[in-house]
C-alpha cells in the first residue's frame, strides 16, 4: 500500500460453482518466511565453507585438497592433462614448538601458509595437509614449472622472519617432495609419491627439494 516491494507467495487453483469455472488465487505475504529461507541458505554455504577450510590457515583443508586432487586425476584420464604435486613439510617444526610455545608455533604455520599462497600461480592449489605439512596441486605443470614453483616457495619460506614477543626472529625452513602425474595413476599413489621424495629430502639433510622423476630417478635441489 506505501509502494514497497515485497515477496508473495501465490497459489492458484479453479473452482466450478453452478457450472460456470472461477480461478482462485491466493496470495499470501512471503517476507517472513523468505527471510528465514535466505537465512538457511547463507547459513548452509558458511558451514559449508568451513568443513572446506583448514582453521588456522585459512587455506583449504586436506578433504577440500583431496576432492581437488581426485577431479585432476579424472582430468587426467579424460584427456590426458598432466599435473604435479608438491608435498611440503616444515623442517624441525617441533624445536619452534618446544621453545616457543603452540601459538608462536600456530603463527609460523600461518605465515607458511600465506607465504606459499603468494607464491602459486592462479590455477594452483594449496592445502594443509597435516599439522606442519602442506601440499600443492599444479594445474597443467611439467618438471620445469613445478620446480620453478617450489623454488620459490622454497626461497619465500626461508625468507620469513617471524619475530616472538621477546622479540627474537624465527626462521624455519623446509623439505619438498615433487612428483609430475602424467599417467594414471590413483591419488594415494600421487601423495605418496610426492611425500616419499619429501622423505628422501629429509634423509639428505633438510632445507631441500627432491624431484621424483621417471625418467631422471630422484634428483635433489639445494637451497638458493
Ligand atoms: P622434521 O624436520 O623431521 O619434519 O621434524 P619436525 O620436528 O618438523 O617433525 P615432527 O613430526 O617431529 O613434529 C611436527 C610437529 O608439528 C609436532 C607437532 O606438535 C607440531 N604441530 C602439528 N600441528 C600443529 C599445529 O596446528 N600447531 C602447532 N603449533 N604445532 C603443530
Ligand atoms: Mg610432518
Ligand atoms: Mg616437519
Amino acid at each position: 500500500r506505501d509502494g514497497s516491494k515485497f515477496y508473495v507467495d501465490i497459489m492458484l487453483n479453479q473452482m466450478e460453482i453452478d457450472g460456470e469455472l472461477f480461478g482462485i488465487a491466493i496470495v499470501r505475504d512471503y517476507t517472513l518466511l523468505k527471510k528465514a529461507e535466505d537465512k538457511i541458505r547463507l547459513e548452509l554455504e558458511f558451514e559449508k565453507r568451513q568443513a572446506l577450510t583448514d582453521h588456522l590457515t585459512g587455506i583449504m583443508n586436506r578433504r577440500a585438497f583431496t576432492t581437488q586432487l581426485t577431479d585432476e586425476i579424472a582430468q587426467l584420464e579424460q584427456h590426458g592433462t598432466p599435473f604435479a604435486v608438491s608435498f611440503i613439510d616444515l623442517d624441525d617444526f617441533k624445536d619452534i614448538n618446544d621453545e616457543y610455545g603452540h601459538l608462536v608455533g600456530d603463527e609460523v604455520l600461518t605465515e607458511v601458509a600465506a607465504s606459499l599462497q603468494s607464491n602459486l600461480r592462479q590455477t594452483d592449489i594449496l592445502g594443509r595437509y597435516g599439522g606442519e605439512e602442506f601440499i600443492i596441486l599444479a594445474k597443467h605443470a611439467d618438471k620445469n614449472i613445478i620446480m620453478q614453483l617450489a623454488k620459490r616457495c622454497q626461497r619465500s619460506i626461508q625468507q620469513l622472519s617471524i619475530r616472538t614477543d621477546q622479540n627474537k626472529t624465527i626462521n624455519i625452513t623446509a623439505s619438498f617432495g615433487v612428483t609430475v602425474v602424467c599417467h594414471e595413476q590413483s591419488m594415494r599413489q600421487a601423495i605418496k609419491q610426492a611425500d616419499d621424495a619429501m622423505y628422501q629430502a629429509k634423509r639428505l639433510g633438510r632445507n631441500l627439494i627432491v624431484l621424483s622423476d621417471e625418467t631422471e630417478g630422484v634428483v635433489a635441489i639445494p637451497a638458493g
